[in-house]
């Protein structure tokens, strides 16, 4: 249907009148909750390339460095907060709508339910939580205080892969067969990564759910069945609590295959192929922040789009739905389903069998 540019301009015009109304015409104000690698070099200088949100709230155990970054995005010394205190000050700042979570994972459940309780909406890291009744409980919170859940799953946004979901989904490449991906790096000593009381687990919990996340969007379907196998090669103190290596494998309904590989003692890339009937949808590097490379049936097909960042489109994308009331595209509910098959790959490695989800 034809739209005159009159049209479309007002129709623009009363969208963004809307926002403003919901917004009080600012944008929607983000507390960091942890000021460590992914918050500080990602996730806060997306938001500054954001004409939807930006930073007003800064949780940190560092009050120096909490200084310091405040200064740098001009947040108010009065909303730099302690992990003790933020739930209970933050209520009443009206410039935080939400926050962003970027602890170690086994922290993620306490500090989406202390936000939620203290009425913010939550942009929680990957993986959603370290077990599903955790995520339940994330949920049930965000829920009960009528506030949004967004599991930071970017690729999600990203053009590349929204790109290749839809060649999958136009027939490109027939009937999906077989799909294998991996994402692995060597890991260095001392990271809480490689202790399961802060990360719940190894590489999977860590990077394997990339993986994870790449067979679920590109076929569409959930899996019936994983089956999966673990093991340490470097005993250098690294791997007494956590997989060094996993393999796994899943069974989709339609019969479609999965492999699967992980890995905090080898740098595998980080990529994923989904081979049909038809042809092949290849990307690699698959998971990086930046830099995606895509190609359909042997051609390059990548779109090259570096601006928005991938962290920018996913706060944009909680922004919009803050102000639209819409339920996130990755929301506590999608995180929980991939919790959910993880915990069943470790099940299924602890009891060397398949197990049925
Ligand atoms: P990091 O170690 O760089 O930062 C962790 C932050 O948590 C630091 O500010 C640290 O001070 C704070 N913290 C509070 N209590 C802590 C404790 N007991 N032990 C350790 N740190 C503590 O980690 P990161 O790489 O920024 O990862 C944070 C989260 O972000 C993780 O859940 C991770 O899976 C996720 N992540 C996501 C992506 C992505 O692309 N979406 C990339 C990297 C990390």
């Amino acid at each position: 249907m034809a739209i005159s540019r009159r049209t479309f301009v007002a129709a623009a015009a009363s969208a963004l009148a809307a926002r403003g109304q919901q917004t009080g015409g600012r944008k929607i104000g983000y507390c960091i909750i942890g000021l460590g690698r992914i918050s500080m070099n990602e996730f806060m200088p997306g938001v500054l390339k954001s004409d939807k949100c930006r930073i007003t709230g800064l949780v940190s155990g560092h009050r120096d460095k909490a200084e310091r970054v405040a200064k740098q995005y001009n947040v108010p010394e009065t909303s730099i907060y302690t992990y003790e205190d933020f739930d209970k000050r933050m209520t009443s700042n009206s410039d935080v709508d939400a926050v962003y979570v970027a602890l170690p994972n086994s922290m993620h459940a306490e500090y989406t339910v202390r936000s939620a309780r203290a009425g913010k909406h939550v942009l929680c890291e990957k993986p959603m939580a370290v077990s599903v009744a955790e995520c339940k409980q994330m949920i049930g919170a965000a829920n009960a205080a009528n506030r949004k859940l967004l599991i930071a799953y970017r690729c999600q946004y990203e053009p590349n892969y929204l790109k290749a979901i839809q060649a999958i989904r136009n027939g490109e490449i027939g009937k999906i067969e077989l799909i294998d991906a991996s994402f692995g790096f060597n890991i260095g000593q001392n990271e809480w990564r490689t202790d399961k009381k802060l990360s719940g687990g190894g590489p999977l919990m860590d990077v394997g759910i990339y993986c994870l996340q790449a067979c679920r969007l590109m076929s569409g379907e959930e899996p019936a069945e994983v089956d999966g196998r673990s093991a340490v090669i470097d005993h250098d103190g690294r791997f007494e609590t956590v997989e060094e290596n996993l393999v796994w494998s899943m069974r989709f309904p339609s019969g479609l295959l999965t492999t699967c590989n992980t890995s905090f003692g080898t740098n595998t890339g980080g990529w994923f192929r989904v081979y049909g009937s038809k042809g092949k949808v290849e990307m690699e590097p698959a998971y990086s922040y930046d830099g995606l490379k895509l190609s359909i049936n042997g051609k390059d097909a990548t779109v090259e789009d570096h601006n928005p960042l991938q962290f920018t489109r996913e706060g944009d994308h909680l922004a919009d739905c803050i102000v639209d009331n819409k339920q996130p595209k990755s929301s506590g509910e999608e995180g929980l389903r991939d919790i959910r098959i993880l915990m069943a790959v470790y099940q299924s490695c602890r009891e060397k069998k398949a197990i049925s989800l």
